[in-house]
């Protein structure tokens, strides 16, 4: 398994202003969106092209253009959805699935309560939304299932992982099908004792939609 730690200024300086509890949802929601399309430019980097030729005002040039079959992006609901904008964004051609998992908090163990993806992903590269790694159940979970649809590749697109998230997706997917790759804007310290990390940003739902701290 591949992972990509995003490191670059702006994204460090998102990810400070919306780790600290005094950000409130719009700006948190504002600010996840840009994070998403400066890590989605790092995600996308081997997206598959074919080539084409355009012509200018001036001339024939030779060029490139998503290939077919279109990417596919899934956000993990709830906190996934506040991803999607920003993924959009940058893919505006993909198609979007939605995958719905609820963790049982007293086990951490996750299960579907909703799915909407095409039947086959067959070939499909698969853009997974989900902003926290934290126990690697969840997404564990979601990339076996895209990988059991025939999913050609999976890259999930996390704001912040933690340690132990990230070893449980690499023995997960040690003997995997086709590539699993995570991009993240950083790896924090650990998961306390609730599965939260640490120091990470808090619920990120939560955060998202209002749920808590300064509206
Ligand atoms: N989910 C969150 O929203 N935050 C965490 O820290 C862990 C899981």
């Amino acid at each position: 398994m591949r992972i990509l730690v995003a490191d670059h200024p702006l994204v460090g300086h998102k990810l400070t202003a919306l780790r600290d509890q005094r950000t409130n949802s719009p700006t948190f929601r504002r600010l996840v969106d840009e994070l998403v399309t400066l890590l989605a430019y790092e995600a996308t980097r081997d997206v598959r092209i074919t080539a084409v030729e355009v012509v200018t005002p001036v001339a024939p040039a030779r060029g490139v253009r998503l290939a077919r079959p279109r990417p596919l992006v899934v956000p993990v609901l709830r906190a996934g959805l506040g991803m999607l904008d920003g993924m959009c964004r940058l893919l505006p051609t993909a198609e979007v699935g939605f995958l719905g998992l609820v963790r049982d908090e007293r086990t951490l163990t996750p299960s579907t309560y909703a799915s909407r993806l095409p039947d086959s992903l067959d070939g499909r590269q698969v853009y997974v939304l989900d902003p926290m790694l934290a126990t690697g159940g969840t997404l564990a979970a979601v990339i076996s299932l895209l990988l059991a649809r025939g999913a050609a590749q999976v890259t999930a697109i996390c704001l912040l992982a933690a340690p132990e998230g990230i070893a449980r997706l690499e023995t997960t997917f040690a003997d995997a099908a086709a590539p699993v790759s995570v991009v993240t804007a950083g790896v924090d310290e650990r998961l306390n004792d609730v599965g939260y990390i640490v120091p990470g940003l808090g619920d990120a739902g939560d955060r998202l939609y209002g749920t808590v701290g300064p509206g």
